[in-house]
């Protein structure tokens, strides 16, 4: 009797080993929840990005991936643990960015996501690591100079982007936005003369601007219509991933790799940018 009493311990707490091992198996294959500090963090990390943006975050035609955010978002996953070869870049695109964190589908996003208290009530952010600016893009003989001209003319922009709802709010209410799920299809837009012009961030549009297909045939505003705070995008509550990010982001300005990698990607498309903000500054 006492024998039997003992097996079924032991069988429940083989029971509950196996369990315990086979959840952080599957964490790390998910998403690398299983882990965040130290060498050999979980088999895999999944990291939010864009896919159509160069100079931040582009796939290439050979499949991989390139641009400031991926840069940051490489380095910051090293901190964490993960080598190049186990992160698996995953499309999120603006409008998807919240839902992505909330179902779990990524650890982190890197994707030109401004902070704001609408966002930070649904998601948690670390950084800033980037301040950029609402602009314009429009065709080179444009005559366009304000946002005000912006009323009565088509314009598009990205829907779930900031860019989209100040426009609505605040640039130019009484303007045609046209909301799609991209920046490439807004430029393919401005190109084929459906739309006036395009509106986002100007590291956005300077990017698309300075591509070989498009060279000459647009330029920036230069307007500086908003202050656009790039975060890194956590779960809600996930404050310990938060907390390491923003160690990673320190550490990526302090030893150059953070200016190293505005120059490898800002400085083909000529983008000015504004110098490293410190971890916590808003600027609103
Ligand atoms: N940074 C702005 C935003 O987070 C515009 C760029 C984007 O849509 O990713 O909405």
């Amino acid at each position: 009797m006492k024998l039997r009493k003992v097996s079924a311990a032991a069988a429940t707490a083989l029971v509950l080993a196996l369990t315990a091992t086979a959840c952080g198996g599957d964490n790390g294959d998910d998403n690398g929840s299983d882990t965040g500090s130290g060498s050999g963090g979980g088999d895999k990390i999944k990291i939010g990005i864009k896919y159509d943006q160069p100079g931040l975050g582009l796939k290439e035609p050979d499949g991989t991936f390139s641009g400031f955010d991926v840069d940051v978002a490489t380095y910051v996953a090293k901190e964490l643990g993960y080598d190049p070869k186990q992160i698996e870049f995953v499309e999120t695109k603006s409008a998807d960015r919240e839902n992505a964190l909330d179902r779990g589908d990524v650890k982190f996003i890197a994707a030109t996501y401004s902070i704001n208290d609408e966002r930070a009530k649904l998601v948690d952010f670390a950084g800033p690591y980037l301040l950029a600016h609402q602009d314009l893009l429009i065709k080179a003989d444009s005559d366009i100079s304000k946002g005000t001209d912006l009323n009565g003319k088509k314009l598009c922009s990205v829907t779930g982007s900031t860019s989209a709802q100040n426009v609505k709010e605040s640039i130019a209410p009484k303007a045609q936005l046209k909301e799609y799920g991209t920046y490439s299809e807004c430029i393919a837009g401005l190109q084929s003369g459906a739309v006036d012009a395009v509106t986002t961030d100007d590291s956005i549009l300077a990017g698309f601007a300075s591509q070989a297909n498009y060279k000459g045939q647009f330029k920036l505003a230069g307007l500086k219509l908003s202050n656009e705070n790039y975060g890194i995008g956590v779960k809600k509550g996930d404050t310990a991933t938060v907390d390491k990010i923003n160690k990673a982001l320190e550490k990526m300005v302090s030893d150059g790799a953070w200016e190293t990698a505005v120059k490898e990607n800002f400085g083909p498309a000529g983008y000015k940018n504004e110098p490293a903000p410190k971890i916590g500054d808003i600027v609103k």
